[in-house]
């Protein structure tokens, strides 16, 4: 075994699946005097995202949906801020601290991982109303803004205000829209027992999705279910329909339907993150990262020695299926990169050859709401209460650490006894205001 005579400085761009579990495993596998782990993230914790649609829905707290650094990542020096720039051939990272002028950061091996960001469309209108579903704050104002609607449909005595309150839109049928559309809806609906003055005939779900189908993650008799299901619930589901405007919060669909709606969101895929843009990383047409399988960056058939990435940003051939296509954007694959680029940094650093990632995607779980779900995993189909079973089964085992596996289980048990909690916070989004209010400005 060659052992590096000063440590390899590793840098970790990104502190999501993959980076998380990435530099957890480098700093459990490799020794001090071999390498020393720094992990960039503006955020203090990573986002276990397949949660989100439950944070939201108040089945867990958004909490503990999120993973944090410092506590998890103990051997590692962590940086709160953005990386703006990486130029490999000078090994140099440029960081954005939260606080400060930016600073640069040398490295041996950088691991790229700043995952993606919505893939928006410019469509007028969408800027000013819209909202992403990929961050825990987006899922905790989506649950407020969602109760706080609930609120204003029972206050009002005008029947378009109303309309318009409890008019929910979603644009995207993936995992992400379905699961956040059909556990609010649900929430909403079980909130209703609280609010005397509406019937579920007041809300309106729409979901606007532009292929002619759902879950393209699943086979198409498990998406035509999911709809099946939503429409029972009364859901309206827009089949090869475009978002065309909505313009002052008035939707405007290509099937010629508009109508008002205060709330619209947009979870119609991912694109990787623009940060890769000011970087001398190569990337292929749709702005991924060049992978091999083995997780190092190439140019063409040259490895960029040094550089890793993985996950939403990167482009890393799927060896399970037909020459030339490549990994999906999922948490599935993510972890499993992590971990195995994690190992062939340490093969790298001790003079061995690594190994080419190779991973069959087994499938996807998704839950409708409480007691609701749809899954396909190794080829087998599960339906109803099994599904979100599976759902909750799997996702419990797979967020990161101990801790947080309790704290889940302890909110959904807690959730179970107790039902769920669906009171609007509305004010943690200004919370300002009332003291503004009654403090008067000093007069010059
Ligand atoms: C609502 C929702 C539900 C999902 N459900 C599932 C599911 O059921 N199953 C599944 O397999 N997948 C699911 N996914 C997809 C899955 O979460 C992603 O594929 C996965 O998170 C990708 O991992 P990543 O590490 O590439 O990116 P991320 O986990 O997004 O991590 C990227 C990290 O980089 C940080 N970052 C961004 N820019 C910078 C920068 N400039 N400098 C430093 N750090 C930066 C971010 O703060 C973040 O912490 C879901 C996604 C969403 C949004």
């Amino acid at each position: 075994m060659i052992e590096a005579v000063n440590p390899q400085r590793i840098l970790v761009v990104g502190a999501g699946h993959v980076g998380l579990y990435a530099a957890l495993r480098l700093s459990k596998k490799l020794r001090a005097r071999e390498a020393e782990v720094t992990v960039v993230d503006p955020q203090p914790h990573m986002t276990y995202q397949p949660f989100l649609p439950e944070a939201a829905a108040g089945n867990i707290s958004p909490r503990h949906s999120v993973v944090p650094l410092r506590r998890e990542l103990k051997h590692c020096k962590i940086v709160a801020g953005a990386v703006t720039r990486i130029e490999h051939a000078r090994r140099t990272a440029t960081v954005q601290p939260i606080i400060g002028p930016p600073l640069e950061i040398e490295y041996d091996q950088i691991i790229v991982a700043p995952g993606s960001v919505s893939r928006t469309l410019p469509i007028p209108g969408l800027r000013e109303h819209g909202i992403g579903f990929k961050t825990i704050g987006e899922a905790i104002y989506l649950r407020n803004h969602v109760l706080d609607r609930l609120d204003v449909g029972a206050a009002t005595t005008d029947p378009e205000t109303r309309r318009r309150a409890l008019t929910f839109v979603f644009v995207g049928g993936g995992y992400a829209g379905i699961e956040a559309l059909a556990e609010m809806e649900d929430m909403a609906r079980d909130a209703l027992k609280y609010y005397p003055e509406l019937s579920v005939d007041d809300m309106r779900w729409v979901l606007v999705e532009a292929t002619q189908r759902v879950l393209p993650e699943v086979d198409r008799d498990m998406g035509a279910y999911t709809v099946q299901q939503l429409l029972q619930r009364g859901l309206d589901i827009r089949l090869d329909t475009r978002l065309e405007s909505c313009v002052d919060g008035v939707v405007k669909l290509s099937d010629g339907d508009s109508f008002p709606a205060d709330t619209l969101v947009w979870t119609a895929g991912v694109k990787p993150s623009p940060m890769l843009d000011d970087t001398d990383l190569p990337r292929d047409e749709r702005r991924r990262v060049t992978c091999a399988a083995t997780l190092q960056v190439v140019d063409g058939d040259r490895v960029l020695e040094g550089a890793w990435s993985a996950g939403d940003c990167a482009a890393v051939p799927d060896l399970t299926g037909p020459p030339g296509t490549f990994c999906s954007p999922s948490a599935q694959h993510a972890v499993r990169q992590a971990v195995r680029m994690a190992d062939n940094i340490r093969a790298v650093i001790r003079g061995q050859e690594p190994t080419p990632y190779k991973h069959k995607h087994v499938g996807s779980v998704a839950s409708l709401g409480l007691h609701k779900g749809v899954a396909q995993v190794y080829g087998i189909k599960l339906k109803g209460l099994p599904a979100w079973f599976m759902h909750r089964t799997y996702h419990v085992s797979r967020i990161p650490s101990f801790n947080r596996k309790v704290r889940v289980i302890i909110d959904w048990t807690l959730a179970f006894f107790l039902k769920r909690e669906v009171v609007a916070l509305g004010q943690l989004h200004d919370p300002r205001v009332e003291f503004t209010d009654v403090t008067p400005p000093i007069k010059s």
